[in-house]
């Protein structure tokens, strides 16, 4: 029952977006007194983050439509013209591999990685390069299959710190482009960051008591939460939602729902709930949604970022049993 309004929701989505389009088109010049930037995203968190630090002086669209699944990104001719025109094409190198590509022939000096702010880890979050040397060989015995240890977790807008991080890099990176706009740039960063300190901090605070402490989600896209506020977590699928589990392994996470008491099982927004749904159902467990933040819909919990992750904080504070 869900498929049908939500295809339609998206195909009207793309269609008003169009009539906007078509709208605008000849009206740029007029507007275009600060003379802004014209910003790139590959993707939600990154195109919000580089509104809030535009601000006026900066044009920012995304290049993952509403409703689509942000990781098997695939780029129409408009968007590849759209790299080469913009100003600026914030991306996340790993995360959607044909930006990674466009960036190179595209956008060249214009590519601007926010993986590199955001101090990404690998897959485990083990913590530092000496521990996670030694835990290497001795993954397997610990989790009996594959998390993809080798490679780097994408999913750092998870964590607030790290997406004010991002906000403070992208203000020099725009400073850069338009050095006018200096003082708007820190600014913003600034109120970007006041609002993602006072989330990070209701987050410590709600999830630092909770009778279950190990969260298991659809794919791995909440290690750095998870690392950030004390929790564990295990992913069903790899850091990809396309990677599948092998009925072998979905058994093995049943098997770890119930040794460890967890009553909630997390499946996401914008990903097939089937996978978390067979585990719950064999482990006796309930299924609640998260929401990775991978992009945005009419049926998100919430209109902007941090209004999602306040409702991903209230999900968790129940599905977890924090008082
Ligand atoms: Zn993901």
């Amino acid at each position: 029952m869900r498929t049908a309004p939500r295809r339609w929701t998206a195909l009207t989505a793309v269609a008003a977006a169009a009539v906007l389009t078509a709208g605008c088109g000849g009206g740029s010049g007029d507007d275009a007194a600060t003379d802004g930037l014209t910003v790139v995203a590959g993707f939600y968190p990154l195109e919000w983050a580089a509104e809030r630090v535009g601000g006026d002086r900066a044009s920012v669209s995304s290049l993952t439509p509403a409703g689509a699944e942000a990781h098997d990104l695939e780029l129409a001719p408009r968007d590849v013209a759209a790299i080469g025109e913009a100003d600026l094409l914030v991306y996340l190198e790993g995360f959607q591999p044909a930006l990674d590509e466009a960036a190179g022939s595209e956008a060249g000096d214009a590519a601007w990685n926010a993986g590199d702010a955001a101090d990404l880890v690998e897959g485990d979050h083990h913590g530092h390069a000496e521990e996670k040397h030694a835990e290497e060989e001795h993954a397997e015995d610990e989790h009996g299959h594959d998390h993809g240890d080798e490679a780097v977790d994408p999913h750092f807008w998870l964590d607030p710190t790290r997406l004010a991080a991002v906000g403070d890099a992208l203000a020099e990176r725009f400073t850069e482009l338009d050095p006018d706009g200096a003082a708007a740039y820190e600014e913003n960063a600034a109120a970007l960051r006041a609002d993602l300190e006072e989330l990070d901090a209701e987050m410590e605070a709600g999830l630092a008591t909770c009778a279950v402490d190990t969260l298991v989600t659809s794919h791995e896209a909440f290690g750095y939460l998870a690392e950030r506020y004390g929790l564990e977590v295990v992913g069903i699928s790899g850091l990809s939602p396309s990677q599948e589990p092998s009925p072998a392994q979905q058994a093995e996470i049943a098997d770890l729902v119930r040794d460890r008491g967890i009553t909630t099982v997390y499946s996401e927004t914008l990903v097939d709930p089937a996978v978390a749904e067979t585990v719950a159902e064999e482990a006796g467990a309930r299924v609640a949604v998260l929401d990775p933040i991978e992009g945005l819909t009419d049926e998100s919990a919430g209109e902007d970022y941090l209004q999602v992750m306040r409702a991903n904080l209230a999900t968790l504070q129940e599905g977890q049993s924090c008082s």
